[in-house]
């Protein structure tokens, strides 16, 4: 079988059995990234050199040593908005397109630590602003199920390589659903961690009380072996969670779902939801019944407040945390200038594109010192009702089960013209950032088109394990991990 077929897991014992060396693992996927990279381009950057040049030593190593490290000789990619030690780092911007950070961010360092192979940086909307790619300054990446499709985003590139074999596995980012959405486009799996549970040191930061890093993986089993390195306390994140780290692959051990209880929340299966999508979730919530689940309908009644609450609080944070470029402290700076002020004020204007101006606008107004009360103060508030909806249903229910999306992917250009209904893809995923919470999407079958989709479970602070252990239990019980996308012209 071609290793870029293989799961992570499945390549990884191959690798410890000695039955492929680490300049053979890089060779095949670089020659699978030759084959299907002109049409999906997943990639803003790739790192056929240095990924070799790494193969190289550690082949070289393991003459003398054991292998040990759990991600020895994988290849993976990591969303383009995660530092790097010198490699570029451009979050799909004009305004990074030269930047080369002398860092590697903390997940970074302990994917590099534990082994890793860097194979490249993935697309993504200019600085995890979107829900498409679209955003991108460098053109967008393509549905590897189908090409006139859009991957989702904001780590589109990210799912796409996953999907489309150009990766044994990916690192994206969720502030408000860009690891789940596009994993459920393209048909892979997505965990958005709890709040706090990775380190966030070295990702580029959007919206500081949202943003996640999270695995995007083929399976459960490799989305719990990512985070069995991932996860943890770093002195270096003072938002990151000093709680023990247990083992997630332990947790995948029991494979039925005795004594859970998933609430079926009614608001999340009302108006707007795609029929096909929703036959596919109810049937998905059929299978967890069938595995020992207590299935019980709950209500989260402020679920129609969360989208405006979410818009609000993500451009106020963005326009606070972009004003850092300027032209001044590193990126893009203006040629065109004729004084100071002139730089500052052609440098993004030349550097943002339109929807990062957008959203830098509306938090700035949001912000402001007449409208803060009654914008920025009042979406604060019912960010704590949101919050308060998920502690009440959790006293009832051990997972929440409700669709990723209202629709299967939707094709390139479709939404562009009209920000509101691209803004209206997240209407099932940005409580859960709001909230903190953790949240997995699994794929749970197609549309008649022949599109992925995906089934999303939420749990409660710190409970990735019962997520991955669900999530797994419903995995093995059907066979929708057997279906791979073929990518074609
Ligand atoms: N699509 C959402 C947005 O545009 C979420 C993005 C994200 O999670 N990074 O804000």
């Amino acid at each position: 079988m071609s290793l870029h077929k293989l799961t992570l897991h499945e390549l990884q014992q191959k690798f410890t059995a000695g039955e492929v060396s680490a300049a053979e693992i890089v060779r095949a996927y670089f020659l699978r990234i030759n084959q299907v990279e002109p049409k999906v381009r997943a990639y803003v950057t790739t790192l056929k050199e240095s990924a070799a040049a790494d193969a190289g030593v550690l082949d070289e190593k393991l003459k003398s040593w054991r292998k040990t490290a759990p991600l020895m000789a994988m290849p993976l990619a990591v969303k383009d908005n995660i530092c790097t030690d010198q490699v570029r780092t451009s979050c799909s911007s004009r305004m990074l397109e030269q930047f080369v950070p002398p860092y590697d961010a903390t997940v970074m360092a302990k994917l590099r630590a534990n082994g890793a192979l860097l194979l490249g940086k993935t697309n993504l909307d200019e600085f995890a602003m979107g829900s498409s790619t679209e955003n991108s300054a460098f053109g967008p990446s393509r549905n590897p199920w189908n090409l006139a499709h859009v991957p989702g985003g904001s780590s589109g590139g990210s799912a796409a390589a996953v999907a489309a074999d150009e990766c044994a596995a990916a690192l994206g980012s969720d502030t408000g659903g860009s690891i789940r959405q596009p994993a459920a486009f393209c048909g892979v799996v997505g965990l958005k961690p709890t709040y706090g549970r990775l380190s966030r040191y070295g990702l580029v930061a959007f919206a500081s009380s949202l943003d996640q890093i999270g695995p995007i993986t083929k399976c459960v089993t490799d989305a719990a072996l990512m985070m069995n390195v991932l996860a943890g306390h770093d002195e270096r994140d003072s938002t990151s969670a000093n709680v023990a780290v247990p083992d997630y692959l332990r947790a995948l051990k029991k494979k039925d779902v005795k004594k859970l209880r998933f609430g079926v929340p009614r608001e999340y299966f009302a108006e707007g939801l795609d029929p096909e999508v929703e036959q596919a979730v109810r049937a998905a919530i059929g299978e967890w019944k069938t595995l020992g689940g207590e299935i019980k309908e709950i209500s989260l009644p402020r679920t129609d407040a969360a989208v405006a609450t979410y818009y609000l609080i993500a451009t106020a944070e963005a326009s606070s945390n972009l004003a850092r470029y300027d032209g001044v402290k590193y990126g893009l700076r203006s040629k065109q200038a004729v004084n100071l002020a002139d730089m500052y004020l052609k440098t993004r204007q030349e550097g943002f594109g339109s929807e990062v101006k957008r959203r830098i606008m509306l938090g700035t107004y949001a912000l402001s010192a007449g409208y803060y009360d009654a914008y920025y103060g009042k979406a604060q508030a019912v960010r704590t009702l949101i919050k308060q909806d998920f502690d009440a249903a959790f006293k009832e229910v051990d997972l929440i089960v409700t669709p990723v999306t209202p629709t299967p992917a939707f094709k390139l250009g479709e939404k562009l013209q009209d920000p509101l209904q691209m803004y209206l893809s997240d209407i099932y995923t940005i409580s859960v950032n709001l909230a903190g919470l953790p949240a997995i999407s699994v794929p749970c079958g197609f549309s008649a088109a022949g599109l992925p989709i995906g089934v999303q479970l939420i749990g409660r602070v710190f409970e990735e394990e019962t997520i991955l252990r669900a999530a797994h239990a419903y995995e093995q019980a059907t066979d929708w991990r057997t279906k791979k996308a073929v990518v074609r012209a």
